[in-house]
């Protein structure tokens, strides 16, 4: 198979040709379609990961399955599916008992086995997730990461009819997210510091298109402040900001893998009630839900398409935040 493999880090990913893996004990063969690029990508491109060269990254995957493995059930060849990052635990921790693989400290992921930027991949059958028939694959594949994270991020928010959402960062992540608070029927505050961006922003669903300025939360008091904030910026300044243009019992959601600590005010945090979340990539049922809602146009996910030569060139452009909104690649 060809494949895009790093075989030291912060050189280019070499394209080159590979045995084809054969799927052990509860794993599936995949047939790649399309593999989305995402921001973590790029740490692992720099070695920031715990991973080690050689190995095919991708962890936006979706494929028809081609070969299952010992004792998988439910999946069958000819399905398309797309494979979350984790994809099994060790089955015996309390995490794993309890259904929260995610937790699980011997997890399994792409890192062992290899990702999607390759014709073919292996994936533990557990990782999979169904992609409704209909929904084109590359559409499909941000979802794996990008989607998930912040259709969790949502959720964990605990959102409620009528409040007021903002999103901070409108990247691969934070387009989705106008886009689900929107189709949710909240009314969205979209926070960028490009204003070049606003009509683009307008199009995925922003009620209100708020320029940051140097200072998002001082913009967002100004708008009339909201009561929930889907943050997905890399900046942990602007996290801090950002949190005082929560009304009372708001809650501010990181989802970004921000460039430092996060301060918050204690009178901010203690007399508002607010809430400051983390959140990952939550539960399945959360996978479950943006398929459904890519697959009812409600969410749909704004893409450049490539082949998957032209990987380093991908990667450039998104360091370079050039890709609008999401990169994905085709073997082929
Ligand atoms: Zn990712
Ligand atoms: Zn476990």
């Amino acid at each position: 198979m060809r494949a895009a493999v790093i075989k030291e880090f912060n050189a280019p990913w070499a394209l080159q040709d590979m045995p084809d893996p054969t799927p052990g004990p509860g794993e599936v063969l995949i047939r790649i379609e399309a593999s989305g690029m995402c921001g973590t990508d790029v740490h692992v491109h720099h070695g920031y990961l715990p991973c080690k060269p050689p190995l095919v990254a991708g962890h936006e995957p979706v494929g028809r399955i081609e070969e299952l493995g010992a004792g998988v059930r439910g999946l069958r060849v000819g399905d398309r599916v797309g494979v979350s990052w984790v994809q099994k635990g060790c089955g015996r921790c309390r995490a794993c008992q309890t259904g929260r693989e995610l937790y699980c400290p011997e997890q399994q992921s792409w890192m062992q086995s290899g990702g999607g930027n390759a014709e073919l991949m292996v994936a533990g059958a557990d990782g999979c997730t169904l992609v409704p028939e209909g929904l084109d694959p590359a559409l499909a594949a941000p979802l794996f990461c990008a989607g998930f994270t912040v259709m969790s991020g949502y959720r964990n928010a605990e959102p409620r009819p009528g409040d007021r959402v903002a999103v901070l960062g409108i990247g691969g992540l934070g387009h989705l997210a106008v886009q689900i608070a929107h189709a949710m029927g909240h009314e969205v505050l979209a926070v960028t510091g490009s204003p070049g961006k606003a009509d683009e922003i307008r199009a995925l669903g922003a009620d209100e298109v708020v320029i940051a300025g140097d200072d998002p939360g001082k913009a967002l008091l100004e708008a009339g402040g909201v009561n929930v904030i889907l943050s997905t910026t890399n900046s942990a300044r602007q996290v801090g900001q950002a949190f005082e243009g929560l009304l009372p019992e708001g809650r501010l959601v990181n989802m970004g893998v921000v460039d430092g600590p996060i301060q918050i005010a204690a009178f901010s945090l203690m007399m508002g009630q607010r809430k400051l979340v983390g959140s990952t990539q939550n539960r399945r049922a959360d996978m479950v839900e943006i398929l459904e809602l890519a697959a009812a146009g409600k969410v749909v996910p704004q893409i450049e398409r490539y082949p998957l030569s032209e990987v380093n060139a991908v990667r450039e452009r998104l360091v370079e935040g050039k890709v609008r909104f999401r990169a994905v690649m085709t073997p082929n």
